[in-house]
């Protein structure tokens, strides 16, 4: 069209890890389509079909792109100054008369996606003197952060297979050619592991469910939460047959001791029971694992969020350390960030465990946050420390937590509850105030929390690529105003804002200027200008992305373990209490069935569902065995009742011999009640954590887990339609 500026501009994904590179086509400030980077140095040209979708969220016509305030039953909008002015003075009151911890935040997984908000997040919390902080982290990975904690003394410290040079891949719970791979950043995952096969390696995939990995390469089912039993049978077979290395395990491990006695405890033929799998096949795989050229063991949420989340971790990387595959080239292998974040975080005790206990359950603290579980009974128990403010941002955390419906009733206890976010959700449909937040297309970026996790070492740095609509924020822009509205100043990352303060007339302190000095002062940074090395200069005239080495450094284990000996340790007293427990827990007949999640290809979490190419042709099914059908009266596409002992759901159920004997799977994140989103909304559906409980009892013990895999459940036809 005559006059209309149209440009490509480069940028990455920030939906999951892989961070894939797109090209945005941009009219007149609109964006008009997303298309994957042919140059990205490692996604070359590839983009699932969420990244392309994003063009509609961009445009979503059901996007917040004004203030909301609450006025009876519906929202109407307001200017930013009269929504920052009302939330900073409530705020203001709230903190003088009830405290610091009387506030709290939950923010939803894409908030780890942004630098700017994380950073901005943890300075208002501090400022505001409050612990309450809350993430997805405790429906997701907290466990593998404590078990890097126990074993090697760093939260921070998260081991990654070496991809391209591994002869043998066991991957124990996740689905990486769905998830496209987590805790672990690699683009075009899925070719990866077709390498692995086609240089004469294996991959096996530990599932109930033949998932789409388990499906392409080799499957071996297992029963929904035994993967401790089956983890400590792999031990017991290397152990017995002396299958262990013992020269890597004399040079970097102490406590082998207490490791072997657990391993003893558990052999295959005793724990088939509890994994379904035959105790051959467990002592086969032993063998072959113990005896590749190079290993990698791998696992992700469906081992995390089982009864014991941390002691599945903690088993993971025992199995690669007692093969000899730990820090050494094709087994699991340390990443680090060119910003040195790692050791910053250990420096700066930002990397916390256990330094604080949440006032309901007494949970350890996990870098910084409790479990998300527990907010409802922090609303709603009274006391010194009662939540009264709250603030929700990038998440929908009654569609995310255990037991939704106690969150929905507490929220509406709250003195203040404030959302950021693209839409009207679940949560915020109840919130006083719903801030409009900017897509990650209308931010600058650099991916700080996946920098270690590459498996091919990279960085990129990303201009946004358009102005935001409407009058939309970003995250740490919002959580600035509302700062300085309350009187939180300075709350700029604490320890920084004593630079500011030194440095004196300099320009005022943003994300974006303490980001090139990590850099710059970083491992890999140029001091300035003091040698060749990393600067946003130096990254904006690379758009594409800087592979930084071939492959991930090894023979680094010294530098990444944190305890004194500098050895990681394998008989923590938390995981020997923990394995003492594994037997403490007996199925109830009453519930005889066990509930497990799944990723879906287009699926994110709970936030995209309003993407009509996304959506078309889906609906929300639970997976069941035809066996298992056939014995609790349940049809192909008929509607089915699931109920745990904590709540009932209905759904279509779906037939298919995918998921083991006595397993039902369904996928999170879905009954979307919201009325912000049309398309969302009328997909229908059920929020299958309505099955889970939010009970301090069920969570898991040493990092707060919500217990998402493995819940008894019962089946049966839908109400009304008994057979
Ligand atoms: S795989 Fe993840 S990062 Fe890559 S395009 Fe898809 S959603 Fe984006």
């Amino acid at each position: 069209m005559e006059g209309m500026a149209t440009e490509e501009r480069t940028t990455y994904c920030r939906i999951c890890e892989p961070l894939c590179g797109l090209v945005a086509t941009v009219e007149d400030g609109r964006l008009v389509r997303l298309r994957p980077d042919g140059e990205h140095p490692l996604s070359r040209g590839f983009a699932c079909p969420r990244g392309i979708a994003m063009t509609e969220v961009q445009n979503d016509p059901d996007r917040v792109l004004r203030p909301l305030r609450r006025v009876g039953r519906s929202f109407e909008p307001v200017s930013w100054d009269e929504a920052l002015g009302d939330i900073g003075r409530r705020l203001r009151r709230i903190l003088r008369d009830h405290g610091g911890p009387s506030v709290g935040w939950y923010f939803g997984n894409p908030g780890a996606f942004s630098y700017s908000h994380a950073l901005w997040l943890q300075g208002f919390m501090t400022a505001a003197g409050s612990p309450n902080l809350f993430t997805a982290g405790s429906q997701d990975i907290n466990s593998r952060f404590v078990a890097s904690h126990l074993l090697y003394g760093s939260l921070t410290r998260v081991p990654v297979p070496d991809l391209a040079r591994t002869e043998f891949l066991l991957i124990v719970g996740a689905n990486p050619l769905v998830s496209h791979g987590s805790a672990v950043s690699a683009p075009r995952i899925k070719d990866h592991l077709r390498a692995i096969v086609r240089r004469g390696g294996r991959v096996v995939v530990v599932d109930p469910r033949r998932s789409e990995t388990a499906r392409a390469f080799e499957h071996v089912p297992v029963r929904p939460d035994g993967d401790a039993w089956l983890l400590l049978s792999l031990l017991h077979v290397i152990f017995a047959e002396g299958l262990e290395d013992t020269a890597a395990l004399s040079r970097q491990v102490r406590g082998l001791a207490g490791l072997r006695a657990m391993a003893a405890a558990h052999p295959p033929e005793e724990t088939s029971a509890r994994t379904g799998v035959p105790a051959r096949t467990v002592r086969a795989l032993a063998r072959d694992l113990a005896s590749a050229g190079s290993a990698a063991v791998y696992g992700r949420t469906g081992a995390c969020l089982g009864r014991h989340g941390t002691l599945v971790s903690f088993l993971l990387d025992a199995l690669n350390v007692v093969t000899g595959n730990l820090d050494r080239p094709g087994g699991a292998v340390f990443g680090s960030s060119p910003l040195g974040l790692e050791r910053l975080a250990d420096r700066f005790g930002l990397a916390s465990y256990a330094k604080r206990r949440s006032r309901v359950g007494g949970f350890p603290d996990v870098l910084g946050t409790f479990p998300a579980a527990l907010m409802a009974k922090e609303i709603t128990t009274p006391g010194r420390g009662r939540l009264r403010a709250l603030f929700v941002s990038a998440g929908d955390p009654v569609v995310s937590v255990p037991d939704g419906g106690e969150l929905t009733a507490a929220l509406s206890r709250l003195d203040l509850l404030v959302s950021i976010d693209l839409y009207v959700n679940d949560t915020n449909r109840l919130a006083d105030y719903v801030l409009p937040a900017t897509t990650f297309l209308e931010r600058e970026d650099l991916p700080v929390a996946s920098l270690s996790l590459f498996t091919t070492p990279f960085v990129q740095f990303t201009e946004p690529v358009l102005a935001p609509y409407g009058e939309a924020r970003q995250e740490w822009q919002i959580i600035d105003g509302i700062a300085r509205r309350a009187g939180l100043l300075p709350f700029v990352p604490h320890r920084l804002a004593l630079l500011g303060r030194v440095l004196g007339r300099v320009p005022p302190v943003t994300p974006v200027r303490l980001l090139d000095l990590a850099l710059r002062l970083g491992p890999r940074g140029d001091l300035f200008g003091l040698r060749r090395g990393l600067s946003l200069r130096s990254l904006r005239r690379r758009p594409h992305g800087v592979v930084l080495a071939g492959h991930v450094r090894t023979g680094v284990l010294r530098e990444v373990v944190r305890h004194r000996d500098r050895r990681v340790r394998l008989d923590p007293p938390e995981i020997l209490a923990d394995v003492a427990r594994l037997d403490e827990h007996t199925d109830d007949p009453a519930y005889p069935l066990r509930l497990i999640g799944l990723r879906e290809a287009r699926s994110q979490n709970s936030w995209m569902h309003n993407c009509a190419t996304l959506m078309r042709g889906r609906r929300h099914t639970a997976r069941v065995h035809p066996a298992d059908a056939a014995e609790h009266g349940v049809e192909d596409g008929r509607p089915c009742r699931i109920a745990s002992p904590y709540g009932t759901i209905e759904l279509p159920a779906e037939l298919t011999d995918e998921v083991t004997r006595g397993t039902v799977a369904i996928p999170h994140g879905w009954g979307h009640r919201g009325g912000g989103r049309r398309i969302a909304d009328r997909a229908g559906g059920a929020n299958v954590n309505l099955l889970t409980s939010s009970d301090p009892e069920q969570l898991e013990t040493l990092a707060g887990m919500a217990h998402l895999n493995g819940v008894p459940i019962h089946l049966g036809p839908a109400a009304g339609r008994a057979p």
